[in-house]
């Protein structure tokens, strides 16, 4: 078992390894939090763990609520909805909220738990990689409004993130390649070790997601609220994030990543940005875990869409790019720049 500390405002642990679920109630109390419980999941997970968790957390008492899965349900209404059976249940400000599932029961169980009585505690209970390593650490929590993805959300810290690999043996093979997106990402930009492991033969996939959340509480802690090194974590996401919308979301977010990481390293090589041998080592990576080649994606194309994304003050844009493998810096253009480049 592995315990990595995030200091944020307030504090909280993260929890990795086999099993780990079942010390939930026993951590739950810990934290001090004895009343009423809710768990928010998604249909899927609901369907293969939604009675265990329920049981292990007290069986009937426990307020249970399914989402629809998928990131059209990543909605206001989703958080309306989950609003209204924490309300018909009763729960109170000393209460629970456990978010079993991945980044999108996450993301809308935490804005949820940010809303709910203008803020209840919550725990994270990933279910995918990517989730693991990224979503539920970090305490960003939110929707998407039609404009555009995350644009509605709260910094909400959980209190506690169990992560017990076991929940993996379930997931598809397509979700562990989004969660890999993450990870290669985690290395490109503060650890060639990582990258090194990853290119060798064999698992450790506890250290690996170890290693990943150590990163993100880094940052975490350097910059909780987002305004300067945790843009860091966003290598590879501001054309990902275009290639999403492009692709009317039939591209998943990290494979989206994957894709975008390959074509920003590439378009920065090509202007000396970058130095040469990142983009094939990203790209030989990538293809080892069977992720999206994106082929078809140039940089030049999705500037204009990258233009809306949120992250975008004005006309300014902070573009992530490597130094090296394992080293990344903030590049400060405009899109007027890019879209002339
Ligand atoms: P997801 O939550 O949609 O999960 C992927 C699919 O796998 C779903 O169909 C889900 O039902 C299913 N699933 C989950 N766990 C399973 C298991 N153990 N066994 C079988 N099936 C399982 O997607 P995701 O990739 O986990 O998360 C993506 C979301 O996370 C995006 O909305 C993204 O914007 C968000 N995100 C948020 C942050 C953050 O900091 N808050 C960071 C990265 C990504
Ligand atoms: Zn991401």
């Amino acid at each position: 078992m592995k315990k990595i500390r995030v200091n944020a405002g307030r504090p909280y642990d993260v929890v990795i390894g086999k099993g780990e679920i079942n010390n939930l109630p026993s951590a739950i109390n810990k934290l001090g939090k004895s009343g009423k419980i809710a768990v928010v999941t998604d249909r899927n997970v609901g369907g293969l763990y939604g009675e265990k968790i329920t049981a292990l957390l007290g069986g009937k008492d426990v307020c249970y609520v399914e989402i629809e899965s998928g990131e059209e349900h990543k909605s206001m209404n989703t958080v309306a909805d989950i609003l209204e059976k924490l309300a018909e249940n009763k729960l109170t400000r000393s209460d629970l909220i456990v978010a079993l599932g991945g980044g999108i029961v996450g993301d809308v169980a935490g804005f949820a738990a940010a809303c709910y009585l203008r803020g209840v505690d919550f725990v994270q209970v990933p279910t995918t990689l990517l989730a693991m390593v990224d979503s539920s650490v970090g305490g960003k929590t939110g929707v998407n409004l039609s404009a555009g993805k995350n644009l509605a959300g709260a910094f909400h810290q959980p209190r506690l993130v169990v992560c017990d690999e076991d929940f993996l043996a379930t997931l598809p093979q397509e979700e562990f390649k989004n969660g890999m997106g993450e990870v290669i990402k985690y290395g490109c930009i503060a650890d060639k070790n990582l990258l090194e492991k990853l290119s060798s033969p064999g698992g450790g996939l506890e250290e690996i997601i170890a290693r990943c959340v150590e990163i993100k509480a880094d940052f975490v802690a350097k910059d909780e609220f987002d305004n300067g090194e945790r843009q860091k974590l966003n290598f590879g996401h501001t054309l990902g994030h275009a290639i999403e919308k492009a692709s009317g979301f039939a591209v998943p977010h990290g494979q989206a990543v994957g894709i975008g990481m390959r074509v920003i390293c590439r378009w920065a090589e090509e202007r000396g940005l970058t130095p040469k041998g990142c983009a094939d080592a990203i790209e030989a990576l990538t293809d080892k875990f069977g992720m999206l080649k994106g082929e078809n994606y140039r940089a030049e194309d999705l500037w204009n869409i990258a233009a809306n994304d949120k992250k975008l003050k004005g006309k300014n844009i902070s573009l992530v790019l490597l130094k090296e493998l394992g080293s990344s810096y903030l590049y400060k253009t405009t899109i007027d720049a890019l879209e002339n480049s």
